[in-house]
């Protein structure tokens, strides 16, 4: 696919070929990965010089077993999911998680026609499907960390502009936005967060134990 206008910055993806990012967070630029061509061309020169880019990290949190992970890439026993073709609007290395394509997400009920499906979590990190009905808006909210959000169906729109399939975005603090899916078809994203999101409006915020988010 190549019609993608939001794809990762370089730091993520460098931490993604290192194998530093926590699970949930690696999920969601694997199947980003799978989707945009240019994030998979950056990815391979990353992956070449795999052992230096570790390096450079150096300082930075790694995940406990980061360096394994990173040694499996570079061995080639990791799987390289993206490279593999697949079926179905979710891509392969989404499917290996939810054990199957859009059909078998165990959806729950967050309100007003909205549904999540928790997929894995370490630490504070957790990634979860949304389902957003057609034209409906998600509560609006800021981040208390960083938050990543990739289109897998539909479409949505905020003041950063429109995210169509395949498009991701990655929000920190500074983000305050209201995402709302676009008519006429009905959204699904795959969100990886690493704290628990700060709602703006008093009923979100009532609703947040409940959203789990
Ligand atoms: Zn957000």
């Amino acid at each position: 696919m190549n019609n993608i206008r939001h794809t990762v910055p370089d730091d993520l993806l460098m931490g993604y070929a290192a194998g530093a990012l926590p699970q949930p967070f690696d999920l969601v630029v694997a199947t980003h990965v799978s989707l945009s061509d240019d994030a998979r061309a950056r990815l391979a020169g990353f992956e070449a010089v795999g052992g230096a880019v570790l390096e450079e990290m150096e300082g930075a949190a790694l995940a406990d077993d980061s360096f394994d992970r990173t040694l499996a890439r570079i061995a080639g026993k990791a799987p390289e999911p993206y490279r593999a073709p697949s079926r179905g609007i979710f891509p392969t290395p989404l499917q290996r998680v939810v054990g199957g394509d859009e059909g078998a997400v165990k959806w729950k009920s967050i309100g007003m026609g909205a549904r999540q499906a928790l997929l894995c979590s370490e630490g504070e990190a957790t990634a979860r499907l949304i389902f957003i009905p057609a034209g409906q808006a998600m509560p609006q909210h800021s981040h208390r960390g960083m938050e990543l959000t990739l289109v897998l169906k539909g479409a949505f729109r905020d003041d950063g502009g429109l995210y169509a399939r395949g498009d991701l975005e990655v929000a920190n603090e500074e983000v305050d936005h209201t995402p709302t899916a676009e008519p006429g078809e009905d959204c699904i994203c795959l969100i990886a967060t690493d704290g628990r999101l700060k709602f703006t409006r008093l009923l979100p915020r009532i609703a947040q134990p409940f959203f789990g988010i």
